[in-house]
């Protein structure tokens, strides 16, 4: 029997199992130590995964709705009971404060109480037919099994959302967390075993990304897929689900553009920005990030945010001192040595930050750039790390045609006090997600996705559960 918080494992057809075709080091980024290891699955066992899927989801679709509701929500009171633990360890895995691990996963085992709920009203409907005495029915049915794969910036809310959205709509999981950030996922399948999931119902597997996807991806057993990461990983992945018409949800990168107007009170502004912009180092896909600011309040907000970006306290997660926790990898600081050089050597400032906040572990200081050009790297490519940049603007057309200058269509922002300007910026920015005074954008209740290259589909609201159903249109004569 293993543990409520697994060590990494495979969990295939309800066994956990230790050992794969190889494995690879677990490291905690606030000290840079190996904390453990992770095996990778060989295709012997992703083929185990694949016939589990296929066999509980035959199982799985004649639970009726009512059924499956009582599963999920008792997954979710176990996910509530253990979340101190899953967040202790989501902490140790990939370095984010410990109060936003735990917050993580509470809003995780909210959104496996929404889609329970959710599942029960996936309802079809009945269309007046053409003749008497016939009968035309709109069906509403689980697609199949799905490969899901989730990213380590999010470990149990992105997890949770497909394992969730999956199973209440009566399809089977095979799914892939990320191999940084392993537990988050197993503790929920741990949960789901044990509040009564049959066997096969939920995989969860872990080896090398472009193996494993490569595997399920084809495989005819797998009818949807659903994946969390970079853009330049969706295209790759949409291209092959395109072989066999696979139907996909891609959440994508975003570049999240913030309009700042002149009628603002700057100090609230900025103690609502934030907290935004250190959440988990600023890896986030709708971390507000170009902050286009009206001239004639550019200075005094520069000087307000970048006074706030330096009092933030950061270093290890698991220290409730710290405001703002580890970077995820080496990887990311360099990227953000790389975009902060480059931004200053295309003639940007430094307001704040711009250095590495330790020599050991991964930690990166808050930094506010202002007035980049367009040029610069920054100004293209998402920094997934704690870097705003500060730019002024004139009239609300310059605002939004930089705001929509870029690929990208996740987040975007606005605040002001106009209610005039509020319905004009809400209707002319290019995202698939917008708020206006707040940054609350991503909830269980509510329908989240990009447009543009940050993606296509939604996950959580009603669009969630319906993106896991196909539609079936019977005619009864
Ligand atoms: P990456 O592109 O190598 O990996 C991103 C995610 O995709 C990881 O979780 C990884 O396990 C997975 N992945 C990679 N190749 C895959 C494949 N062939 N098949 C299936 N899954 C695959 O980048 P990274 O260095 O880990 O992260 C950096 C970039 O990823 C960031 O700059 C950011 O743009 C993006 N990212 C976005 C999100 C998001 O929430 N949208 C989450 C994590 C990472």
């Amino acid at each position: 029997m293993e543990a409520v918080i697994p060590k990494p494992h495979l969990f295939i057809d309800g066994e956990w199992i230790a050992t794969g075709a190889g494995e690879q080091a677990l490291i905690n980024p606030a000290t840079e130590q190996r904390i453990g290891s992770v095996p990778h699955a060989s295709a012997a066992q992703l083929d185990a995964a694949l016939d589990a899927a296929a066999r509980g989801f035959a199982q799985w679709r004649r639970v009726q709705p009512y059924d499956r509701s009582k599963i999920l929500r008792r997954a979710a009171d176990l996910i509530r009971e253990r979340s101190d633990a899953i967040a202790r360890q989501i902490t140790t895995e990939k370095g984010k404060t410990l109060g936003e691990a735990k917050g993580e996963v509470l809003g995780a085992a909210d959104t496996f109480d929404w889609y329970a709920e959710e599942g029960r009203r996936a309802y079809g409907r009945i269309v007046p037919p053409r003749e008497y005495g016939h009968r035309w029915l709109v069906m509403k049915e689980p697609v199949g099994p799905v490969a899901a794969f989730s990213p380590w910036n999010f470990p149990a809310m992105l997890s949770a959302r497909k394992i969730a959205a999956s199973l209440a709509a009566g399809c089977s999981c095979i799914l892939k967390p990320a191999e940084e950030t392993p537990s988050a996922a197993l503790a929920f399948a741990r949960a789901l075993q044990d509040a009564g999931l049959p066997n096969g119902v939920l995989n969860v597997v872990l080896g090398v990304p472009d193996t494993i996807s490569t595997h399920l991806i084809r495989s005819p057993i797998i009818k949807k897929l659903t994946f969390t990461g970079s853009t330049a990983i969706g295209k790759h992945l949409a291209r092959m689900a395109a072989d066999s018409m696979k139907k996909a949800t891609f959440e994508l990168g975003g570049h999240s553009p913030v309009i700042v107007f002149d009628d603002v009170d700057i100090d609230h502004v900025v103690q609502v920005l934030l907290p935004g912009k250190i959440r988990n180092a600023g890896q986030v896909c709708i971390a507000p990030t170009r902050f286009y600011v009206q001239e004639g309040i550019f200075g005094r907000f520069s000087d307000a945010f970048a006074k706030a970006l330096a009092s933030v306290k950061v270093g290890d997660g698991l220290d409730a001192q710290n405001h703002m926790g580890a970077m995820a990898n080496g990887r990311r600081i360099d990227a953000m040595a790389r975009l902060v050089d480059d931004a200053h050597r295309a003639g940007g400032k430094v307001l704040a930050g711009g250095a590495r906040a330790s020599d050991s572990g991964f930690f990166w200081q808050p930094t506010l750039l202002a007035e980049v050009p367009d040029t610069a790297h920054v100004m293209n490519e998402e920094p997934f790390g704690p870097i705003a940049i500060a730019n002024p603007f004139r009239t609300i057309e310059d605002a939004v045609a930089q705001a929509n200058r870029l690929p990208y269509g996740l987040a975007a922002y606005a605040f002001t006090q106009s209610s005039r300007r509020s319905i004009d910026v809400a209707s002319a920015l290019e995202a698939g997600v917008v708020g206006i005074n707040n940054l609350t954008v991503s909830t269980a209740e509510a329908p989240f996705g990009g447009i543009k290259e940050s993606g296509y589909g939604s996950e959580a609201g009603q669009e969630g559960l319906e993106a896991f159903l196909n539609t079936k249109f019977v005619s009864e004569a």
